[in-house]
C-alpha cells in the first residue's frame, strides 16, 4: 500500500490500529476539534507535517525539546552512541556523565536515579518518600500533573480539598486513599500522616501558574514542621527555566526531585534525586524497588548530555530576556485584535489565558487577573475562547498545544523574527476571533 498523502488518511488509519490515533490524549485534538496534523520531520523551531505545511512550532514535545528539533549537536551525539549499542544491562559511562552533568547544575542535588520517563521519576520519588518516612499521605496540588501513575492521578475539578477521589476510570479507590488533593498556591497544614508534598513548583500543566512569594518556602515550613519530604517536580521546570531549575531560580531546596523532558535531550529519560542519605533507602542498597530494563539508555543520557553541555547560563538569560519581551508584545497584539489576555511568563516558559472581550473596553486588558490556582485557571480553558484562537493560528502557520492548559515553550531556535511572525499571527487570529464571536453573541 503506498502512503497517503494527507493528515487526514494518515490520521484515519492511525486511529485503526491506535486507540484515538494517539499515543498520549494531548495530541489529539478532541478539545479544539478538527484533525490533528501528522509530522514528518522537524528543524529548528519548525515542523513540517506529511502535507509539506511547516509550522513554527511552540510544542517542542510538551517542553522535551529545548535546543529546537533535529539539532546537530545532539543527532550527532545519538548517531555517534548508536554505533556503540543502544542498551546493555550493564552500567554505562553515559549514565555517569548525565547525572554528574545534573547534580553539577541543581543546587543541593546530590544523586539521581535515572529513569525512563517524568511519570517513572514522580512515581519512585513518592515510593522512596514513603518508604523513608514510614508513613502513607500524599499531599499534591489542584492542576498540578506528576504523570500518569495510579497513586498521583487524582485531583482536578474543585478547589475544596479532597481526599480519594481518582483521576481516571480504572483507578482504584484504595490507590488513591492517601493522596490529598489541595489549592495550589495555599500552605496547607501538614499532619504527621504526611510522608511527603508534591509540588510543580512553577505549575505548568494548568496552563502556567506562578507561585506565589511565599508558597514555595511557605511549603518547605510546614513540611519541615511535620518531618515530611518536600518533593519538587521539575520534569518541565528543569533545565528550562535556567541551569538549577526551579530550585535555583525560587532559592528554595526541596528534598527530592523529580525530572524528565530536557534531560532526555528528546528521548525518554527521567530522574529521581536527592542527596545521598535519602537516595540511599533505593535498591539495592535500601529498602525501596525501583528498577527499569532501559533505564540510563545510552541513546537517551547522550542526547541529554549533549543539550545540558550545550547550553549556556548565557543562553537561558539571553532566552528569558526573548520571550519576556515576546510575551509582552504577544499580549498587546491580542488585546489590539480585541480578545483579554493574559500572558504570565516564568523564565522561557509563556502561559496564554484568553477571554471574551471585556464590553466597551476591549482593548483593555486591565481587568484581568492572572490565575492562581486551577479554579482560577480553568474559568479560562473553559469559556470556549482558546479552541477558535488555536485554529485561528494553526491556519497561520503556527502550532500551539490542541488544549487550553498547556504552555508554549519557546526554545533557543526560536529567534527574535520567528517570534514576531507568532506576534502577527496572534494579532490576526484574536481580530478573527473577536468578530466570530461578534457574530456568534450578534
Ligand atoms: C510531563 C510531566 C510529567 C510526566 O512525564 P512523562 O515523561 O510524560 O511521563 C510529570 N510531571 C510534570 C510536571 C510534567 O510536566
Amino acid at each position: 500500500m503506498a502512503d497517503p498523502a494527507t493528515n487526514a488518511d494518515w490520521f484515519a488509519r492511525a486511529q485503526e490500529v491506535i486507540p484515538g490515533g494517539v499515543d498520549s490524549p494531548v495530541r489529539s485534538f478532541s478539545s479544539v476539534g478538527g484533525t490533528p496534523y501528522t509530522v514528518m520531520r522537524g528543524e529548528g523551531p519548525y515542523v513540517v507535517d506529511v502535507e509539506g505545511t511547516r509550522y513554527i512550532d511552540l510544542v517542542q514535545s510538551y517542553g522535551a525539546v529545548l535546543l529546537g528539533h533535529a539539532h546537530p549537536v545532539v543527532t550527532s551525539a545519538i548517531t555517534r552512541a548508536a554505533a556503540l549499542g543502544t542498551t546493555f544491562g550493564a552500567p554505562t559511562p553515559g549514565e555517569v556523565l548525565l547525572a554528574e552533568a545534573i547534580c553539577e547544575r541543581v543546587p543541593g542535588c546530590v544523586q539521581v536515579r535515572l529513569v525512563s520517563s517524568g511519570t517513572e521519576a514522580a512515581m519512585s520519588a513518592v515510593r522512596l518518600a514513603r518508604g523513608i518516612t514510614g508513613r502513607e499521605r500524599v499531599v499534591k496540588f489542584d492542576g498540578c500533573y506528576h504523570g500518569h501513575s495510579d497513586g498521583l492521578l487524582a485531583g482536578g475539578g474543585s478547589g475544596v480539598a479532597m481526599l480519594g477521589l481518582p483521576g481516571s476510570v480504572g483507578v482504584p479507590r484504595g490507590a488513591v486513599a492517601e493522596t490529598a488533593v489541595l489549592p495550589y498556591n495555599a500552605v496547607p497544614e501538614l499532619d504527621d500522616k504526611v510522608a511527603c508534598v508534591i509540588v510543580e513548583p512553577v505549575a505548568a500543566n494548568m496552563n502556567l501558574v506562578a507561585p506565589g512569594p511565599d508558597f514555595l518556602t511557605g511549603l518547605r515550613a510546614a513540611c519541615d514542621a511535620a518531618g515530611a519530604l518536600l518533593i519538587f517536580d521539575e520534569v518541565i521546570t528543569g533545565f528550562r527555566i535556567g541551569s538549577g531549575g526551579a530550585t535555583a531560580w525560587s532559592g528554595v531546596t526541596p528534598d527530592l526531585w523529580c525530572f524528565g523532558k530536557v534531560i532526555g535531550g528528546g528521548l525518554p529519560v527521567g530522574a529521581l534525586g536527592g542527596n545521598r542519605e535519602l537516595l540511599a533507602s533505593l535498591a539495592p542498597e535500601g529498602p525501596v524497588y525501583q528498577a527499569g530494563t532501559l533505564s540510563g539508555n545510552p541513546l537517551a543520557t547522550a542526547a541529554g548530555l549533549a543539550v545540558l553541555t550545550e547550553v549556556t547560563d548565557d543562553d537561558y538569560f539571553e532566552l528569558g530576556t526573548r520571550v519576556a519581551s515576546f510575551a509582552g508584545r504577544l499580549s498587546s497584539a491580542i488585546a489590539e485584535g480585541g480578545l483579554a489576555v493574559v500572558a504570565p511568563v516564568v523564565g522561557p516558559l509563556v502561559g496564554l489565558f484568553l477571554a471574551p472581550p471585556l464590553g466597551e473596553t476591549a482593548s483593555s486588558n486591565m481587568g484581568l487577573a492572572a490565575p492562581v490556582d486551577y479554579v482560577s485557571a480553568h474559568e479560562f480553558a473553559a469559556n470556549g475562547v482558546y479552541p477558535r484562537f488555536f485554529h485561528a493560528m494553526l491556519r497561520r502557520g503556527v502550532a500551539l498545544a490542541p488544549g487550553a492548559y498547556e504552555v508554549m515553550f519557546p526554545g533557543l531556535a526560536h529567534s527574535g523574527d520567528v517570534l514576531d511572525r507568532v506576534v502577527a499571527a496572534a494579532g490576526e487570529s484574536a481580530a478573527e476571533v473577536a468578530q466570530q464571536l461578534a457574530v456568534a453573541q450578534g
